[in-house]
């Protein structure tokens, strides 16, 4: 919570939940990952929070851009980036996405199975593109994540191996090995052991001719919800290590695709009590506090009670008791935390104001756009 987005709520006057993101603690984050990584380009993922103003700031301050879609490479362009600062990092892509995308000048995109590889190829000679760079996602388990990327994006090493050999042949460049320890990655090691089955890749092709030259290191960082996490030096430290470790002294380029840790603690969302209630009249009975935002109003972090939001009211100072959190909506899923409650003042009422920190990444994106009503999250850049 910064002086500037308490400034700007104070003199809010409309009705609803809204997200404010100090565009403030993005540039600091952003010298943050520039100087703990400092031979590592960064590519700002846009899906953490697309909002222009957020991504000209980034743009103008040096960052490159990793996108899933055509929508966000437009985003990306629109905020001054060239097309060599944007990579296409999704590993499932129409092949008229990935032609829209070389008209576009982008050059830079991941696969993870041959028939990626594939599309890219025929987008190529269909649009006459030169150049045409290749990375393959291998996999990663995600251990130490609290929000683990799972299965669906990356193949097993010795895959990736066959995937780049199949790009050279179809003449692509095979430029590189990426991969995504997991998101809110607390775990500063995490990235050693996929650096391992990178300088595997990088030497087994090496012996037949083909040189790779990238190793994407992905998103994972994390940022702070209710517990203390490493300092972003650290993980530069352990990652430098890691290089080191498993290169010798033939590091490669090095790209970081940071999302939450660029924008969550640069957001706040605030919110409005609808209704405290109770299911009986028992003594023990728990505390049911609504709010006007819920899983569909953007918290959907919150699934499988994954990501645990600071709550703050104005009410901080007095005696807590544990409340099952709810949203709004008519959906029995639209309850926040109920296997953990949450501990929120036995004076929290009606009409008060409850602000959800942390809330810089994915949620605007996640918002619904008017399931039972509810409009999209409102946001405001300042
Ligand atoms: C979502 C995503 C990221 C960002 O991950 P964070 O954990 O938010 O840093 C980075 N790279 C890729 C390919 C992604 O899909």
């Amino acid at each position: 919570m910064t002086e500037r987005i308490r400034d700007f709520l104070r003199r809010r006057r409309e009705d609803g939940p809204c997200l404010v993101v100090d565009l403030e603690v993005v540039r600091d984050n952003y010298f943050k990952f520039a100087r703990a990584l400092p031979d590592t380009r960064v590519f700002y993922a846009v899906k953490a929070n697309p909002e222009p103003q957020l991504l000209k700031l980034l743009a103008d301050l040096g960052s490159s851009f990793d996108t899933a879609s055509v929508v966000e490479i437009e985003l990306a362009l629109d905020a001054g980036a060239t097309s060599d600062r944007i990579s296409f990092g999704n590993t499932i892509k129409k092949e008229r996405d990935v032609a829209r995308a070389l008209e576009l000048g982008v050059r830079l995109f991941a696969v993870d199975c041959e028939d990626e590889v594939e599309k890219i190829a025929r987008a190529k000679a269909a649009t006459g593109a030169e150049d045409v760079q290749v990375f393959c996602r291998i996999l990663c388990d995600g251990a130490g994540a609290e929000w683990p990327l799972s299965r669906k994006f990356g193949c097993e090493p010795e895959l990736a191996i066959e995937v780049l050999e199949h790009a050279h042949r179809v003449g692509l460049e095979a430029y590189g090995v990426s991969f995504h320890v997991g998101s809110q990655q607390g775990n500063t090691e995490a990235w050693d052991q996929a650096l391992g089955s990178a300088a595997m890749i990088f030497h087994t092709l090496a012996e037949k001719g083909i040189h790779l030259s990238m190793v994407n290191l992905g998103g994972g960082f994390p940022t702070r919800y209710l517990k203390d996490i490493p300092a972003v030096e650290a993980y530069g430290q352990s990652i430098f290590e890691a290089l080191s470790r498993h290169f010798g002294n033939r590091i490669p380029a090095t790209i970081i695709e940071p999302g939450r840790g660029m924008v969550g603690n640069a957001g706040v969302i605030e919110a409005e009590v609808v209704l405290v209630s109770k299911k009986s009249r028992a003594e023990d009975e728990i505390r049911w506090v609504y709010l006007d935002i819920g899983k569909f109003g953007g918290l959907a972090e919150t699934m499988d009670e994954s990501i645990r939001y600071p709550i703050r009211t104005d009410r901080d100072a007095d005696a807590t008791t544990p409340c099952v959190l709810a949203g709004p909506t008519c959906d029995s899923a639209d309850v926040l935390y109920e296997k953990a409650p949450y501990p929120l003042p036995v004076s929290l009422s009606i009409g008060d104001k409850v602000l959800i920190e942390g809330t810089g990444a994915y949620t605007t994106t996640y918002s619904a756009v008017a399931f039972n009503g509810f409009p999209p999250l409102k946001s405001y850049v300042i």
